[in-house]
């Protein structure tokens, strides 16, 4: 069974896991090249597009997100024929507005700041259990919070340039739920 391009519940594939980043653990980033060429060597789609909070994702994005090298970034833009392939006028333009811009680009948080359900790094945002000492999700497990963490409210933790440490105070829209953020 090939699950190359299995799909996760937010349709994520194993190729944009791979280009997701966990500073801890003891992680071989010297892999990470070598793993993402052979999930390409299988047929990994690089247009797959994975829920996240209020937005889309793709491997070029999480690669950019994630501040890799661009040897990385290099081999998971998609091709021009690729991208000549997708459907309906929205969506190519979509694409092609992703490509030129897309770039919302994460900055290296601590390394010892990560999700307590993927382990994966947190970049600037992190939604913290209310209730919960130090439990803390990412933006893709946020989505799944209610199978995670249930009963237990979160509140979301963003850091800029200019606020470290800055806490929201509109909560509303995550508490209730809604999935507004930007960023995630
Ligand atoms: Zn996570
Ligand atoms: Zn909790």
């Amino acid at each position: 069974m090939d699950l190359t391009n299995s799909r996760d519940i937010d349709n994520w594939t194993p190729l944009m896991w791979a280009v997701r980043v966990c500073g801890k653990w003891d992680t071989r980033s010297s892999y990470r090249l070598g793993i993402i060429k052979e999930l390409l060597n299988h047929g990994a789609d690089r247009m797959v597009e994975g829920e996240g909070l209020g937005r889309t994702w793709t491997a070029y994005e999480l690669a950019w997100y994630y501040n890799l090298d661009k040897e990385i970034i290099d081999i998971v833009t998609p091709t021009p024929e690729e991208l000549q392939k997708v459907s309906g006028e929205e969506h190519s333009a979509l694409w092609a507005y992703r490509i030129k811009s897309p770039k919302i680009k994460g900055r290296d948080g601590p390394s010892d700041s990560y999700c307590d359900a993927c382990l994966m790094m947190l970049n600037d945002i992190m939604h913290s259990c209310e209730i919960c000492e130090n439990f803390r999700l990412c933006f893709k497990c946020y989505r799944s919070r209610n199978m995670i963490h249930a009963g237990h409210a979160f509140y979301v933790w963003r850091e800029d340039e200019e606020y470290e440490g800055y806490m929201d105070t509109d909560l509303s829209s995550y508490a209730s739920g809604s999935e507004e953020s930007s960023i995630g």
